[in-house]
């Protein structure tokens, strides 16, 4: 392709400058040219937004149905291209790639049905005459940030919803994925929107993000990414004037307990496609592995012999189970932790090193460092790489204490045949999505994301609860001068 563009006011236009955007499984392989807006162009996708907002907000809810049941419909039809560009940008594997795209299509078709059921409240007052109401209404222009670990499927789940419930919306996706925003930005317009009322600033976050946070013509900024940067967007967000809504969505450290009744298959699928799958790049990755002693050797040997089995390789290949890592600061990062993991103590029992294949590219063999505490920085860090640290409890107590004692508080799994143990710890785990038997990672679309602690902050992202965030509540009071309505009775007649 060419280079790409930005999309401001419902015209595509060229950046400040073009920066080429590299295959992780390949780095001879230049996917394109991505523009660069500085903070003209946001200021300028910013009063397109606002221009746009008044009739957008008033447009019919079939109208909004429509266009997000096209732009699903046409993400899903498209699958297998999208994946695959999504798979040769990111790195994930295609099954991976293509599978993304297919739940960014569910979300936007989600979202097509949610526009036709949003409802409100009427109540009687505690004032003779008086009836209340509650309704949503939409924010404004909604500045969305995203991630590069989920290019489809994050954007997805804030531009559907932002839509649906009559925002107007300025994009800045990650640096690292313009292929995938720009793919998906294309579908998004086409679907037949008013002109600015969806922008795209593809950019540097110190640029395009920092005057998103600041400018006082965007209304709330839904973030997903890093915690230092969110809590810079957060800081950003209180002192603007007038200040912001937000919603982050961070890091995490997710425990997945295996206890001595688990069933091993499960276990061992579990910390295998929660630890490693999406090359371990997933805020709800399991990255401790928390197991009881009386199965813990056996678990460890059976998942290091599974671990060591797993085919690290280009992203496209049939086969390939695991792709690179995105890029080699993220790779650099992932084996430093390996390497602290090591002078903290932990053993490292099974990869942890950088893989040659045929192409130029960041591949790394999953890493198993046992005998881990949890003081130690691997256990209390997000890696968000292929790196999944076990640590040995005496029992289920001393299992759920460990999980709990994070900074985190995304996502918990827990590995056991006991309905007693399963119940206690979704009641007592303190993360916001617990998991009986599942993966750490992998959710459903139609039900609320998010955590607690140091991995969210504000209202819980997709399903209805969305609408905590992408609107805000009115309540309206009418005194009736007429009274209230007296049924007639037969007496009276
Ligand atoms: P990661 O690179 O691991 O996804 P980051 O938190 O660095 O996590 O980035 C998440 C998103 O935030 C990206 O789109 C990035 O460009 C953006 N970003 C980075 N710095 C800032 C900032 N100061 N203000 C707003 N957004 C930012």
């Amino acid at each position: 392709m060419g280079a790409a563009k930005n999309h401001i006011g419902g015209e595509w236009v060229e950046g400040a400058r073009n920066v080429p955007d590299l295959n992780p499984s390949n780095t001879n392989d230049v996917v394109g040219e991505f523009p660069q807006a500085d903070a003209a162009q946001v200021e300028q996708a910013i009063a397109a937004a606002r221009d746009a907002f008044p009739a957008w907000s008033r447009s019919s809810i079939q109208d909004r149905h429509d266009i997000l049941k096209r732009i699903g419909d046409e993400i899903i039809a498209r699958k297998d291209e999208l994946g695959r560009l999504l798979s040769r940008e990111e790195g994930k594997t295609l099954p991976e790639g293509i599978g993304e795209t297919v739940r960014a299509g569910q979300i936007f078709q989600f979202f097509a049905g949610e526009c036709l059921r949003l409802a409100g409240e009427k109540l009687a007052s505690t004032r003779p005459g008086v009836e209340v109401e509650v309704t949503r209404e939409p924010l404004g222009v909604i500045g969305l940030i995203t991630p590069w670990n989920f290019p489809i499927a994050i954007p997805a789940w804030k531009i559907a919803p932002a839509l649906a419930y009559g925002n107007c919306i300025v994009f800045k996706p990650a640096e690292l994925v313009p292929a995938t925003a720009h793919a998906l930005s294309e579908i998004i317009v086409r679907a037949g929107l008013p002109p600015g009322v969806f922008n795209l600033v593809m950019g540097r976050g110190s640029v395009v993000g920092e005057t998103m946070t600041r400018h006082p013509g965007i209304t709330a900024i839904s973030f997903t990414g890093s915690v230092p940067t969110g809590r810079r967007v957060a800081a950003a967000c209180v002192e603007a004037d007038p200040m912001k809504k937000v919603q982050l969505e961070m890091g995490g450290k997710n425990p997945l307990v295996v206890l001595d009744d688990a069933d091993m298959k499960t276990a061992v699928e579990c910390a295998v496609n929660g630890a490693f799958f999406s090359t371990g790049q997933r805020c709800t990755a399991s990255s401790r592995l928390i197991v009881t002693a009386g199965i813990h050797d056996r678990f460890l040997e059976a998942l290091t012999e599974r671990t060591k089995a797993l085919v690290v390789d280009d992203a496209l290949k049939p086969g390939t189970q695991i792709g690179p890592v995105v890029d080699e600061n993220q790779l650099e990062q992932d084996l430093r932790y390996v390497q602290i993991g090591k002078d903290e103590g932990a053993r490292l029992v099974t990869g942890g090193e950088r893989l040659n294949r045929e192409t130029p590219g960041f591949y790394m063999a999953p890493a198993i460092l046992a005998d881990a505490d949890n003081r130690m920085r691997i256990a209390r860090e997000e890696i968000f790489g292929p790196v999944a640290t076990v640590i040995r409890a005496t029992d289920y107590d001393e299992a759920l204490d460990i999980a709990n004692d994070t900074p985190f508080g995304l996502s918990a799994g827990i590995c056991t045949t006991s309905l007693k143990y399963a119940s206690h710890f979704r009641r007592n785990s303190e993360a916001g999505m617990v998991m009986v038997n599942l993966p750490t990672a992998g959710v459903d679309y139609h039900v609320p994301f998010g955590g607690r602690k140091g991995s969210s902050y504000g209202p819980r992202e997709q399903g209805r609860y969305a609408a905590e965030f992408y609107t805000t509540v009115k309540t309206a009071y009418t005194f009736d001068m007429n009274g209230p309505y007296v049924p007639r009775t037969r007496s009276s007649e």
